[in-house]
């Protein structure tokens, strides 16, 4: 399953949530080359990588799919995924909107993909500046990103309207199980 949506949509917190219910559902950690933020662990929340070691990744064949998001790379490992497949069991992504077509190209139907759209701009950017993790200039940088992103939005299996966590979480909820 891949959730994806703009910055600030509020992937983590509804992947934190569902999987808090249902330990059974697998996380796939991306590897990046971004900067670790406070909060982040190695292993746990991403991979960090060198430019040099994301590229021969690339070179390898290592990732599902993998796009050049906000200056950075990230990437899907193919491995775990593949992995989980072979088990049975569900995995989640969070990917950005390329990934999510990828992903989706690759995997047909196995793949359910699913927007996380905030409810209005405003709500959007207070949840954004209130996140308190991102610099302005990144904020405003994801902003404007996050504006090509949704016009993607139609692309996507399911949209689910953020509004509240509860009313979102159900919705995730009702789609997977
Ligand atoms: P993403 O992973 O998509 O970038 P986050 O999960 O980090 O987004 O959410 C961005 C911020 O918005 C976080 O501070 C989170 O606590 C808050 N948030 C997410 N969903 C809601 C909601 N429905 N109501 C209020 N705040 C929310
Ligand atoms: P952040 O830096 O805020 O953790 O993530 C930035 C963006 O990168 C988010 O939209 C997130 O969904 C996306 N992202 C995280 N991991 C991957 C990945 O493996 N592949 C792709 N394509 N996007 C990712």
């Amino acid at each position: 399953m891949v959730l994806s949506s703009v910055a600030g949509g509020g992937k983590s917190t509804l992947i934190q949530m569902i999987r808090a219910k249902h330990p059974d559902l697998a996380f796939s950690v991306s590897c990046t080359t971004r900067a670790p933020r406070p909060g982040d662990k190695e292993g746990v929340t991403y991979f960090f990588l060198s430019k040099e070691k994301f590229e021969s990744g690339i070179d390898k064949g290592e990732f599902l799919e993998w796009a050049k998001v906000h200056d950075n790379y990230y990437g899907t490992p193919v491995i775990f995924v593949n992995q989980c497949m072979s088990a049975g069991k569900s995995v989640i992504m969070d990917l950005d909107v390329q990934g999510a077509a990828q992903v989706k190209q690759k995997l047909g139907k196995e793949a359910i993909t699913i927007f996380i759209l905030p409810p209005n701009e405003e709500e959007w950017e207070k949840r954004l500046r209130g996140r308190g993790t991102d610099s302005e200039e990144s904020i405003l940088k994801r902003i404007k990103n996050g504006k090509e992103e949704l016009a993607h939005k139609d692309e996507f299996d399911h949209i689910i309207v953020n509004d509240t966590l509860e009313h979102a979480l159900s919705r995730l909820e009702e789609i997977l199980f």
